[in-house]
């Protein structure tokens, strides 16, 4: 299957141009259809049964674990599923043995799910080290190097940045974590569904990400382990091998793989139609989806930059950055903006801080931006209408 042809596989493009994938994707017929196929002729509750159903489920749920961790590269790892990227980087910070002293390292460009859980910390005595990026929104390796010490437990950074839509230099970060023992998180959210991640390659210890943002349900996230490293936040229900009240301390003996992590009933459904999603990923190339973006991406930038009034953040150059693109217009509230895009031109793209209220600060943009998103199924001509509208909206300022 090539790009072209998925268009017919979601309905919403063929009457809006939706431009807020960065937010949610947009869901294909056959993700939605492998779905209702469990709910209608398969479904029972996982791991936990004799009977057929449950043993079909059960194969269906496990081989999604598989299919999930493929595409990351990690089947030596430990994929385990969440209900987003904030469930997953929150799991981390909770399930770690933190120290007074101890010290994470982030930076002022991350979304608040990979901020606000470190920044938790601090009623731990933990410190956090803030790191700020150049005028185009990449980091420069040399702050890190700095910032990383012997004491540095950890360091988490989005891979892109969903506000500017940067790429950043992980596996430079990574060895310098490596180097200097501490772990490294990646915030995948916005770099796992646009083209190939792999974990093995950076050198990461943790990578989380979210389904919904990939062409997968909403409510279903991954988190990917190189190690049993932590605690997990819940017990329960799927998660022991043994339990013995009057055995160990705890009275029971935790079980190995995802399955320690994931206690209680899962989102079954959502996980089946994360893999179908990941399949259809895989089928379409992640390498041709991160060409398809680029292309539209600097097609994008090439016409706003000749647009007067029209400001973009980030990168200008399309190999470091996503189609992820962040403007304002002088003199025109980004929510204004929005709204006349979709008025106008049934164009929907996002508008505020975009859950970065510190990068917002920091760029001293207080309304925050627009952000138009681009995904698989964005074509050239729909970067046309938008470029064209954003013309007309500057023309008022
Ligand atoms: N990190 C980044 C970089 C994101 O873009 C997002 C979603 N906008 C999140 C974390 C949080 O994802 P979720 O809402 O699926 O938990």
């Amino acid at each position: 299957m090539n790009i072209k042809d998925c268009l017919a596989d979601f309905q919403i493009p063929q009457y809006l141009h939706y431009m807020d994938s960065a937010a949610t994707s947009l869901m294909p017929e056959p993700v939605i259809a492998s779905m209702n196929e469990y709910d209608r002729q398969y479904r029972a509750n996982v791991g936990r049964g004799m009977h057929r159903l449950t043993r079909f489920a059960t194969q269906r749920y496990q081989d999604a674990h598989d299919k999930v961790s493929g595409i990351i590269g990690g089947e030596k790892g430990t994929t385990v599923f969440t209900g987003n990227t904030t469930e997953a980087i929150n799991m981390v910070a909770a399930g770690l043995d933190w120290q007074q002293g101890d010290r994470v390292v982030t930076t002022v460009m991350e979304h608040h799910s990979n901020l606000l859980p470190w920044l938790r910390l601090r009623q731990k005595g933990v410190e956090v080290v803030i790191i700020k990026p150049d005028s185009e929104g990449i980091f420069k390796i040399e702050a890190f190097d700095e910032a990383v010490t012997a004491d540095t437990k950890l360091v988490a950074i989005s891979h892109v940045s969903n506000a500017i839509g940067t790429i950043q230099p992980v596996r430079e970060i990574a060895a310098i974590c490596k180097e200097r023992g501490a772990y490294f998180l990646v915030d995948g959210a916005q770099s796992v569904p646009h083209f190939p991640v792999d974990v093995q390659d950076i050198g990461c210890d943790f990578l989380c990400f979210s389904g919904h943002k990939m062409l997968g349900p909403t409510g279903t996230g991954v988190l990917w382990m190189k190690a049993e490293i932590i605690y997990p936040l819940m017990v329960g229900g799927g998660t022991v091998d043994d339990v013995d009240i009057e055995g160990s301390a705890e009275g029971y003996t935790l079980t190995s793989g995802y399955k320690r992590y994931e206690a209680g009933t899962p989102n079954i459904s959502g996980a089946i139609g994360l893999a179908k999603a990941v399949k259809y990923l895989k089928n379409l190339g992640m390498d041709a989806i991160f060409r398809h973006e680029q292309k539209l991406t600097e097609h994008l930038l090439s016409g706003l930059a000749g647009i007067n009034n029209v400001n973009i953040y980030g990168s200008l150059d399309p190999e470091n950055r996503v189609g992820v693109v962040s403007f304002t217009i002088d003199r025109i509230h980004p929510h204004e903006i929005a709204y006349l895009l979709d008025e106008r031109a049934a164009i929907l793209v996002r508008s505020g801080d975009h859950c970065c209220i510190p990068l917002m600060k920091y760029l001293g943009l207080e309304n925050g931006t627009v952000r138009a998103s681009l995904y698989l199924y964005n074509t050239l001509e729909e970067v046309d209408l938008l470029i064209e509208t954003i013309k007309e909206i500057a023309r008022m300022a």
